[in-house]
């Protein structure tokens, strides 16, 4: 493994101690966020504890995505009668009993945490520390639009009309969650959904699924279709009967659907590309773990992930500073997500590409502050199907030019860019003038700095004095601004997200 024993100098406890300290004075900016987030509610992550002892290898699989996998057209349509049939009777059910269901699947997910972890780490290398909260996660999804759901029936003066049936296509990176969270919106509003777990996915969104149909969602009202076949794919956004579409992946992908049914509403989180600014006026000790944390988590492979780090002024020359930031950054341990003490863990599949490119070549003034590389392994969740390795150390590099395609690009990998700037609004620029607008942080204790910040930086979810990633339901709803999203504006977790997927008119004035 990759692993630095010294660590002296990254004082990890001490940071955590700082942090507390700050917040019981009220003087730390915690997080700030975007208006449809409740600032006062208790954060309601739970992490489990013991998990490891419950990690149990379990036989799943093949039955389950078998049972669902859709070969052609024919099969295709089948599949759309029945949701449609099936919606009408989901929304006579009344919200109220739709709300008691979804609370039902929330705690069905609980019982199959262990599960779930087993099968995000065996197929998307999820690691235990980045699985659980996850899994916890996909329960405050399901209980946050319960209760959601149930306003849409209370609210005055106007009636909410649902879609009939909704597809639901996620991606592979957050492979219970994100699924769960387009899945239990839809239905919480009264939706028939069809839902198409990543390939790469399969049976995480299998289990998800299978937890909702034992908490009683009739299974022609949530149906699972596997396929790895675009045509397909395109087949089923196509369909004039899907009358909304929740997808999370690349930009290029939901520009593509948007284009072949320009009027089908669209709800999308696409890419991003994510800077946290350090400021003189940071604690810099919290920043350079919270950019480790958020370039590195889950290798990267977030949408929120952070992939430049912009030091401001005297950040730039900050010889402990930088330190700190690699020495943390070496001190990751790499591995497989069986040993529960990773901290890293595998790329999806064996890099080529972009991704490859971003990890072997230099653009031009780059260099290498730690240069990143494929790691051997014994363990078999170490290669893909090919036998390459999945397994990279994780790379910083310097010296990143404005307009650069480092600067510009989504890597989706395990590598952080250094810029710098000589003042705040120059660093602000450097993020604006990127295509996407997904998370953004901001490392300063100085609340002018903030305010000039949150006045100017354009990003979905702004993140102060934390990392970037890691949003939490209601509390921190999650979606982006410019090319990160496509649809209404709808952030995922918060309310306008549920209230968006139907329609609304004025209601007749009860005579
Ligand atoms: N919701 C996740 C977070 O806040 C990111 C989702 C994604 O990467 O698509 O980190």
């Amino acid at each position: 493994s990759h692993r630095v024993q010294d660590r002296r100098r990254y004082d990890a406890a001490g940071v955590d101690a700082r942090v507390e300290a700050r917040v019981a004075a009220g003087r730390n900016g915690g997080f700030e966020n975007t208006p449809d987030s409740d600032p006062d509610l208790p954060g309601n992550h739970v992490w489990g504890r013991g998990i490891a002892d419950r990690m149990v290898a379990s036989e799943l699989g093949a039955r389950l995505v078998a049972d669902a996998r859709v070969a052609d057209e024919a099969a295709l349509d089948v599949v759309v009668a029945r949701g449609v049939a099936a919606a009408a009777g989901w929304q006579a059910l009344g919200a109220d009993e739709r709300a008691r269901i979804l609370v039902r699947a929330g705690e069905k997910l609980e019982e199959r945490r262990a599960e779930l972890l087993e099968v995000m780490g065996s197929e998307c290398g999820k690691t235990l520390d980045q699985g659980d909260p996850e899994v916890s996660e996909a329960i405050d999804f399901a209980n946050y639009y319960a209760m959601l759901g149930q306003q849409l029936d209370q609210l005055d003066g106007a009636r909410f009309t649902p879609p009939t049936l909704t597809a639901v296509i996620p991606p592979w990176n957050f492979p219970v969650a994100i699924p769960a969270g387009g899945t239990l919106a839809a239905l919480a509003a009264g939706s028939a959904v069809i839902i198409k777990p990543a390939t790469n996915s399969a049976r995480s969104g299998a289990v998800m699924v299978e937890a909702l149909w034992d908490a009683g969602v009739p299974r022609d009202v949530l149906q699972l279709v596997q396929f790895g076949d675009r045509a397909l794919g395109s087949g089923l956004v196509a369909d004039p009967r899907i009358d909304r579409l929740i997808l999370t992946g690349a930009y290029e992908t939901a520009v593509s659907f948007r284009e072949l049914r320009p009027e089908l509403p669209i709800l999308a989180e696409t890419s991003g590309k994510n800077a946290i600014i350090v400021t003189p006026n940071a604690d810099l000790d919290l920043a350079a773990r919270d950019v480790v944390q958020s370039a590195f988590g889950h290798a990267g492979q977030k949408c929120s992930a952070a992939s430049l780090v912009i030091l401001v002024g005297s950040v730039a020359s900050s010889k402990r500073f930088r330190g700190q930031l690699l020495d943390a950054a070496r001190s990751l341990k790499v591995g497989t997500p069986e040993h529960l003490d990773t901290q890293m863990g595998t790329i999806i599949t064996a890099p080529g590409g972009k991704l490859l490119r971003g990890l072997t070549t230099l653009g031009e003034g780059e260099r290498w502050l730690i240069e990143p590389r494929p790691l051997a392994s014994e363990s078999p969740l170490a290669r893909d199907a090919n036998g390459d390795t999945k397994l990279w150390s994780p790379g910083v590099r310097e010296g990143v030019r404005r307009g650069s395609e480092y600067h510009l690009t989504e890597y989706f990998g395990p590598i952080l860019g250094v810029m710098t700037a000589e003042t705040l609004d120059e660093a602000i620029d450097m993020v604006n003038e990127i295509d996407y607008g997904l998370t953004s942080g901001l490392h300063s204790l100085d609340r002018d700095e903030l305010a000039r910040w949150l006045d100017r930086i354009q990003a979905g979810n702004l993140y102060v004095n934390r990392g970037i990633t890691g949003a939490i339901v209601r509390r921190q709803s999650f979606g982006g601004w410019k090319k990160s999203a496509i649809g209404a504006g709808t952030k995922a977790g918060g309310p306008s997200y549920l209230f968006g997927l139907g329609s609304w008119e004025d209601a007749p004035v009860a005579a």
